[in-house]
């Protein structure tokens, strides 16, 4: 953070602040348009790196981050109206929510000078992308049984194993990972976190085929990756706690979003389909779209306090879970509306049929924010023990070395 983070702003330097965002976005900030398909969204991702590097040069990327690791060195108070003006604005960085949302504040916060130095300017303007590498074959839910292996070996790492459902890996530049440095310790220690750069000798990434024909994410495979050894984050065999860490960046990033303020774009969205298919009378279609707007401004207002949380200086905490959850509940409700509102277009589609393509491929989508950042039934398990104080679930495996376990696809010691 920059040395002035919390300091608070007069009125005119907040609204001359407002106006330098307001004409920056205006200028720039004009919707992707796309030509022709995007599977991989390489397309979608090199126009949100030249936007961002439009907000760099302009000295608004990183606001709250030191102009010595490339940010603009302002409070967050100017990271506060920066995001309100955004939110009036289309998205035009969606594709860089975990290499800005998740793996830049770790840099930022874990990170040792020398790693902030090389990494965290690029990052933030983008001329880098980052993306998460924790989830592995056997280990999602219960991540703390991954099995991928770094050796220290001189001055370098060497990493071995496997993980998947990694987003955009394919046209990452570096990733942040967890591996298992010591088998010898209990499950949730023994692991360590290391940044990657994805296009080292023996990375090898195989895109997974989506049912929407999307191929989004990935799998990635080690094989004897060698990485210098001043590459590890934080200290050797406390990874679970830093992974802990950017897990709740993850949860306050996809239920927060970029943007601050009251947005209610789902609800906007389907009411002016309703309309357009002269359906907006029915009072079933419209009760249900009260709901949506209903869980949307709440989800915004839950959003704003735990930004304002962080802007008081509180790391994300377990609440993140909450904004986590309600995304997931939007996504439901939106699918079940926009199946009722466009009928059988929510259900087929040829490649390229407009509408119909869109409807039916957002309708599939909605499944995944059940799942991606950890899934609904987790979610309420971190509420139940962390926010609301309930008993934990039982765990056998506390004590048992890793090593001993029969986790993930371990069958046998490793
Ligand atoms: C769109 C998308 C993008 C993703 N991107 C990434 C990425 O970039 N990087 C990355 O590392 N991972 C990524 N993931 C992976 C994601 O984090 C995992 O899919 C998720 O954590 C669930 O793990 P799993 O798929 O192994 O399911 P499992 O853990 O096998 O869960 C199966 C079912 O069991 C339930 N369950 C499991 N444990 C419990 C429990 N203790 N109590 C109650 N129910 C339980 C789950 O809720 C689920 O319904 C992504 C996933 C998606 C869908």
């Amino acid at each position: 953070m920059s040395d002035n983070v919390e300091a608070e702003l007069s009125l005119e330097e907040a609204a001359a602040f407002r106006v330098r965002c307001r004409a920056m976005l205006e200028e720039h900030a004009i919707a992707i348009a796309i030509e022709g398909p995007d599977p991989r969204s390489e397309k979608e991702i090199a126009a949100n790196k030249i936007f961002q590097q439009k907000v760099a040069a302009a000295g608004l990327a990183g606001i709250i981050y030191p102009a010595e690791y490339g940010g603009a060195g302002l409070t967050r108070s100017h990271e506060r109206i920066w995001r309100e003006e955004y939110g009036k604005f289309p998205d035009m960085t969606a594709q860089l929510t975990i290499s800005h949302g998740m793996c830049m504040p770790m840099l930022a916060e874990y990170g040792t000078h020398e790693q902030k130095s090389m990494f965290l300017a690029d990052c933030i303007a983008a001329r880098t992308v980052w993306c998460q590498m924790f989830s592995e074959p056997g280990a999602g839910s219960d991540v703390a049984s991954l099995q991928t292996k770094a050796t220290l070996d001189g001055d370098e790492w060497t990493i071995n194993g496997q993980k998947v459902w990694t987003t955009l890996a394919h046209v990452c530049d570096y990733g942040i990972m967890i591996a298992r440095t010591d088998p010898n310790q209990v499950k949730h220690r023994g692991i360590s976190m290391f940044i990657v750069d994805m296009k080292a000798a023996g990375v090898d990434i195989r895109a997974i085929n989506q049912i929407d024909g999307g191929r989004h994410f990935n799998e990635v495979f080690f094989h004897d990756v060698r990485i210098p050894k001043s590459w590890q984050i934080g200290p050797m065999n406390e990874g679970w706690r830093l992974a802990t860490a950017m897990l709740m960046y993850e949860r306050v990033a996809i239920g927060t979003g970029s943007k601050s303020g009251v947005s209610t774009p789902t609800y906007k969205y389907l009411a002016g389909e309703a309309t357009r298919r002269g359906i907006i009378g029915d009072p079933v279609v419209r009760q249900a779209l009260m709901r949506l707007y209903t869980e949307e401004t709440a989800k915004s207002l839950v959003a704003m306090r735990t930004r304002a949380e962080l802007k008081s200086g509180k790391t994300p905490g377990p609440g993140g879970s909450l904004g986590k959850l309600h995304t997931a509940v939007i996504a439901k409700l939106a699918r079940a509306l926009t199946l009722s509102i466009v009928g059988p277009a929510g259900v087929a589609w040829e490649e390229g049929a407009g509408d119909r393509d869109k409807h039916a491929k957002s309708v599939l989508r909605s499944f995944s924010a059940t799942i991606a950042g950890g899934t609904d039934e987790i979610q309420k398990n971190i509420i139940g023990d962390r926010v609301l104080g309930l008993p934990r679930d039982i765990a056998t495996d506390i004590d048992v070395p890793f090593k001993d376990l029969k986790v993930g696809t371990q069958k046998s010691a490793t």
